[in-house]
């Protein structure tokens, strides 16, 4: 992914896609402490648009908090820096990465003494489940491996080190054959995908897990939140057990790369007809008016590049 033209706003500045590197003793390489967002940008018919870009940067800027560090630009310059990102690099749609991290002045648990980076790269990134997922739903697998505890990492910091327990999750699942892991909280509830926010529907209502089972307070999520609210749909946020994922209706992820993706199978037991169900479908059909700017309500989570 290193080897390819482009630009990467590093720092401040735009820098030749190559040329964007760090040392090898960089402090969050070695002990995980950094944090990144996920953004996209879609097509629409005023032009490139970024989803909800001040909500990602804020809650960017609230893991980099919660971690303790502190980012040296303002909200308003990283906002600028993403949409600079992707003219930079004349995206028509795109998914962008600002991750932030802690320098190589010296090692040791403790990061003082370290400055604080920031960077922001953007490139063309399809359906993150595939765009069969989109439409049929994709197979899922409960994980041996359960989510963090909500005092062992934070789980409201899109933390670089909480991203190990997606890793070990996602190869478990992905190696025995399904699509994506669903991981359960340390009392046994559903918590959240490796990568993205979980919802059932049971009788017309929606179900997602509140985030007191450590599931990271999705954008998306909030999105379908809004989504519903216009549908009639009538959404409850409670303490889910994964046989409730069982006889679920339907179920899908949410997240700002698996977008809105239906599953249609849990631990080899069919859910729903199997496909993607249809109150999934409005929803799906709802959110990519959204992101794509055919619904004016919400012209305002859309900033232009
Ligand atoms: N949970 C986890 C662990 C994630 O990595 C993501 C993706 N950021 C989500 C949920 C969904 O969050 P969002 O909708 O803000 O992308």
């Amino acid at each position: 992914m290193s080897d390819r033209d482009g630009k990467i706003w590093m720092d401040g500045a735009l820098v030749d896609w190559r040329d964007a590197k760090i040392h090898v003793l960089t402090h969050t390489l070695h002990y995980g402490c950094g944090a990144f967002e996920g953004v996209r940008a879609y097509h629409t018919a005023q032009g490139t648009a970024i989803f909800r870009l001040q909500e990602h940067t804020e809650r960017l800027f609230n893991s980099a908090k919660i971690l303790r560090m502190k980012i040296p630009f303002s909200l308003q310059e990283v906002m600028d820096a993403q949409r600079e990102v992707v003219r930079a690099n004349k995206l028509d749609s795109c998914y962008l990465r600002p991750l932030t991290w802690l320098g190589s002045e010296k090692l040791g648990v403790s990061p003082k003494g370290n400055t604080v980076h920031l960077m922001i790269a953007a490139w063309p990134w399809g359906a993150y489940l595939g765009e069969e997922g989109l439409r049929r739903g994709i197979r899922v697998k409960t994980s041996s491996y359960t989510r963090h505890h909500v005092n062992i990492t934070m789980t409201q910091a899109k933390a670089v080190s909480n991203y190990t327990n997606s890793i070990l999750a996602n190869m478990e699942a992905t190696e025995d054959g399904y699509d994506e892991a669903m991981l359960l909280d340390a009392s046994g509830f559903v918590s959240e995908g490796a990568g993205e926010n979980l919802f059932i529907v049971r009788g017309g209502t929606v179900y997602t897990p509140d985030l007191s089972a450590g599931a990271l307070n999705g954008i998306t999520r909030n999105t379908i939140f809004a989504i519903c609210r216009d549908l009639g749909i009538s959404v409850v946020e409670k303490r889910i057990t994964r046989d409730e994922v069982y006889v679920a209706d339907e179920a899908f992820f949410t997240g700002t790369a698996a977008e809105v993706t239906p599953i249609r199978e849990l631990d080899r037991i069919q859910i729903g007809a199997g496909a993607r169900g249809p109150v999934t479908e409005k929803i799906q059909t709802a959110f990519f008016d959204i992101v794509n700017g055919r619904n004016p309500k919400y012209a305002e989570w859309l900033t232009k590049v």
